[in-house]
């Protein structure tokens, strides 16, 4: 048996064989990501109304300095957390992908990345739960407003300077040199207002057998980052419409849409967390106030954040889904190749083991894009 050089995955229809097992691995994940919320929802609501109430007083004692009483609050939650969740993120994050030879981390890398992420959540959300006390402390009964809107301002540069600040602390990334792609790619951004920097090579590989692509950077002018796996198994027809769809997110402007969303819904948030959080504080001290709004309540923020944020994440979904299909018919007016498209997405489903035919509750509930199935009938109706 010879085998080509460079021989690229199968553009060929899922196997039989395929589809049975990307829907088995479809259906674990589905359940480690149910048991995952639930063991969440119900650690966080155990800190909030048993352990930290348990422990208010002798806190009070230890740490007399409110900012430093938040940070003991808030670390102890997040290390309490990461013992109950770290088994099954573990078995889902490691095990998992290795059942399904998805993976190419050893157990001690994969414990690195993991502990890497923890360091960087905790740095994050550790400085924004400093900063939203402070703005309870100083606002009085407006805080969720101001809140909403300092959220709003970290989020929209947090967004901007992620990819570039964040993803070389998990992936090599270093620009390639490739003039016949870069001119491919700059062709098919001509017009939009977006010019391309430069196009860059993502070592993904040392993580996942996975393949991914993403526009990353400021303004007008973003870097075009290709996961190593997608450019060793795509031609370049399909990365270019593969990034001709990211193209179609920004001339759609969904990005600036969902910031947009996101001010709205987490005033809509704080304030929940505002009414219930209070009412709590008050069965401690009935004359509470938000000058000196007590720090015991910060597992219950938390908790009700969460919620608040499971409850809408079918609607957020939902639009999600619906600015991927505006894209993807982008990609192909754009393109007109809808060959490529059809097998890059083909290659896509067979690489990350994609699902094609998810239960349609599944898709409402949990994906932020439409099912491999739907993608591929769109582009062969057109
Ligand atoms: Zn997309």
């Amino acid at each position: 048996m010879t085998t080509q050089p460079n021989a690229l995955p199968s553009a060929a229809e899922l196997t039989p064989e395929e589809l049975a097992e990307n829907r088995r691995y479809g259906q674990i994940q589905l359940l480690c990501d149910l048991a995952d919320r639930a063991i969440d929802l119900a650690f966080l609501a155990l800190m909030a109304f048993l352990v930290a109430p348990h422990i208010r007083v002798a806190m009070d004692d230890i740490f007399p300095i409110d900012t430093v009483r938040l940070l003991s609050y808030f670390l102890l939650t997040t290390a309490l957390h990461v013992v109950v969740s770290l088994p099954l993120s573990y078995y889902s994050g490691h095990v998992l992908e290795h059942q399904f030879a998805l993976s190419n981390l050893t157990p001690y890398s994969w414990l690195l990345r993991y502990f890497k992420q923890l360091g960087l959540y905790i740095v994050m959300m550790g400085l924004m739960f400093v900063g939203l006390y402070w703005v309870i402390w100083l606002f009085g009964e407006w805080w969720w407003m101001v809140g909403a809107v300092a959220f709003f301002v970290v989020n929209v540069l947090v967004g901007q300077l992620a990819p570039v600040l964040v993803l070389p602390l998990f992936y090599k990334i270093e620009r390639i040199n490739l003039p016949e792609l870069t001119e491919r790619l700059e062709r098919v951004a001509a017009g939009t207002g977006l010019s391309i920097e430069g196009v860059y090579r993502m070592d993904l590989s040392v993580e996942t057998k996975k393949a991914n692509a993403m526009l990353a950077g400021f303004g007008r002018t973003r870097r075009v980052l290709l996961g190593d796996t997608a450019l060793a198994n795509f031609t370049p027809d399909e990365i270019e419409v593969v990034f001709a769809h990211e193209i179609g997110h920004h001339v759609h402007r969904h990005i600036s849409k969902i910031m947009l969303i996101g001010l709205f819904s987490s005033a809509a948030g704080f304030w929940t967390c505002d009414r219930v959080a209070m009412a709590w504080a008050r069965q401690f001290d009935p004359a509470v106030d938000y000058a000196t709004f007590p720090v015991f309540t910060l597992p219950l923020m938390m908790l009700a954040l969460r919620m608040f944020t499971l409850l809408l994440e079918p609607a957020v979904n939902t639009l999600s889904r619906h600015f991927e299909r505006q894209s993807d018919r982008y990609a192909l007016a754009r393109t007109g190749l809808q060959g490529a498209y059809v097998s890059a997405y083909r290659k896509l489903a067979r690489m990350n083991k994609d699902n094609p035919h998810p239960h349609s509750l599944e898709v409402f509930l949990f994906h932020s894009h439409p099912p491999m199935s739907e993608r591929l009938a769109m582009a062969e109706g057109t």
